[in-house]
């Protein structure tokens, strides 16, 4: 049986990396798609497991290689999705959690076969703006940048297959952990384990 891939896009602030990392310590069969970026690492990040952080020269290898899936700048930084990273895990079996931005994710949409497409909105612009100032990693200037990008994201939202609003953490997290159990519950994803079970492939 492959394994899902879940899109969650969001704009910045709004709690995405909150709910993907949850996610990820919750599930077992899941994983965090590692993007590679030329962003510099913030204080705590860690290379390989937070993204793999490369030089702007390394970037434009893999672009020339055709080694991305996707990829885009954001917020004046590149990042990008390693096709062979993702369809390794997937091909495992295992579930991946794609935290990627709204020009990435329209991207896959040709490229990813039965991807789950998740929008995660912040209750308002305002909390986006108090988040990104509470999580204290992005300088004043970072910050007003993301947040004039946030509206031109959310206008993408009714693109994805759900929206989930971010302003309790517990309760979106909940209705995370709902898509996720559901999508993978799906029959045609269950067809492989009906089979190995009872001999039956065909309805
Ligand atoms: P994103 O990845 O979407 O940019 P983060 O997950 O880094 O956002 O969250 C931004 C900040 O908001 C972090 O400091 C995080 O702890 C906080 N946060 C996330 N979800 C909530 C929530 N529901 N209520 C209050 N603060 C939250
Ligand atoms: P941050 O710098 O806050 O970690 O991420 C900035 C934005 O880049 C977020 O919207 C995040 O989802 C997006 N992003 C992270 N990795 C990738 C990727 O591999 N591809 C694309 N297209 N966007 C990404």
């Amino acid at each position: 049986m492959k394994g899902v891939p879940f899109i969650v896009s969001a704009p910045s602030g709004a709690g995405k990396t909150t709910l993907c990392k949850k996610a990820v310590a919750f599930f077992p069969g899941l994983r965090h798609s590692i993007s590679y970026t030329t962003r510099p690492p913030r204080a705590g990040e860690v290379n390989g497991e937070d993204y793999r952080f490369i030089e702007n020269s390394e970037f434009d290898r893999m672009v020339e290689a055709g080694e991305f899936l996707e990829y885009a700048g954001v917020h004046g930084k590149r990042y990008g999705t390693s096709r062979k990273d993702l369809l390794d895990l997937l091909e495992k079996g295992i579930d991946v959690i794609l935290d990627i931005d709204v020009q990435g994710a329209e991207k896959t949409r040709g490229r990813l076969l039965g991807g789950v497409y998740i929008f995660i909105l912040p209750p308002s612009v305002e909390a986006c703006e108090e988040r990104l100032k509470t999580r204290a990693k992005d300088s004043p200037e970072e910050i007003k940048k993301r947040l004039k990008i946030a509206l031109d994201e959310i206008k993408k939202a009714p693109e994805y297959q759900y929206i989930i609003i971010n302003d309790d953490l517990g309760t979106a997290f909940e209705k995370l952990k709902s898509i996720i159990i559901s999508e993978k519950a799906r029959s045609q994803r269950m067809m492989g384990k009906v089979k190995e079970l009872f001999g039956v492939d065909k309805v």
